[in-house]
């Protein structure tokens, strides 16, 4: 595996491999890898001849400062799984690298009702900042494909209207890889680690909560669910933001389903300090 710190030198070798007729697969990530991001990984090594990952923490996308302070860094351990899972290039860049202009010198994205929904009004900024960055990084990178965890569910919609904005929604192809669980069902994440041996065993619960809402769903009111959702899960200790039914395709809200529309269902809620976001397609 290559190491990379300049855009500049990245850029470079991604088009003399791709004037080469190679194609580039890339995964963005923020570190503190695991199985999720490796699947992601492997799947970009099935459908290109240059696998490519990023590992950048990004303040612009974090709300609350003391999760971007917490924020876990495993930087040896990460770089001994990629090679392990076969990729070739890694992009390490500093903020300085990344955002030559500083921080605060923002472009605004045009969401639009994307960014009404779910997790931008709880993380206020937060979707500007993941195109901030995202931006960036297809720029340097330029890929033919781009990986995407669907345990994000919501940052893939963002980041399919950003391709569109930057106009190379048709160079650069979106690929949403399933969401990685640990065998009790919990979502694999990178702030799991934050989570004390009692909340461990309470996080499954998000996933408990999503089953029961994707075995019950019937046509007609789906509220009396969705209320269910948030009160077993306050019942087992959750700060709740929101525990959400939707239109995978819009994310609109759903009250009353006419059982073909199809559905997710979506919950972000805290154990004490720690925010763990999971989702479920219903159909
Ligand atoms: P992050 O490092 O959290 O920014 O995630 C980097 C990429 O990995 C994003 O596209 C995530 O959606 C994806 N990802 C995170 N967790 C999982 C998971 N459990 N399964 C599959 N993909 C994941």
């Amino acid at each position: 595996m290559i190491l990379f710190k300049k855009a500049e030198d990245l850029y470079n070798y991604i088009a003399d491999q791709q004037k080469k007729g190679k194609k580039a697969g890339f995964v963005p990530t923020m570190g503190a890898l695991h199985e999720g991001h490796l699947s992601l990984i492997r799947q970009a090594g099935l459908e290109n001849d240059l696998t490519v990952c990023s590992i950048f923490v990004n303040p612009t996308q974090f709300n609350d400062p003391a999760d971007f302070d917490k924020y876990p860094i495993t930087l040896e351990k990460d770089i001994a799984m990629l090679t392990g899972a076969g990729c070739h290039l890694l992009f390490l860049p500093s903020v300085a690298e990344m955002y030559p202009d500083g921080i605060k010198a923002r472009m605004h994205y045009d969401l639009g009702f994307l960014e009404t929904r779910l997790e931008g009004p709880f993380r206020p900024g937060h979707f500007q900042g993941v195109c901030m960055v995202v931006h960036r990084l297809l720029e340097i990178v330029h890929p033919d494909n781009l990986y995407l965890g669907q345990k994000d569910f919501q940052q893939c919609m963002v980041i399919t209207r950003l391709t569109e904005i930057m106009g190379i929604n048709d160079k650069t192809t979106i690929r949403i890889c399933p969401t990685l669980r640990e065998s009790d069902g919990l979502a694999m994440s990178s702030r799991n680690m934050r989570l004390s041996e009692q909340e461990r065993q309470t996080a499954p619960v998000i996933y408990r909560t999503l089953l029961y809402i994707k075995n019950n769903i019937q046509p007609g009111d789906i509220t009396c669910l969705q209320q269910k959702a948030v009160a077993d899960l306050e019942l087992s200790g959750f700060r709740v933001d929101y525990a959400d039914i939707a239109d995978a395709n819009t994310l609109a809200p759903v009250t009353n389903w006419d059982g073909r529309q199809p559905l997710v269902a979506l919950v972000a809620a805290f154990l004490n300090e720690v925010r763990l976001i999971d989702n479920l397609l219903l159909s």
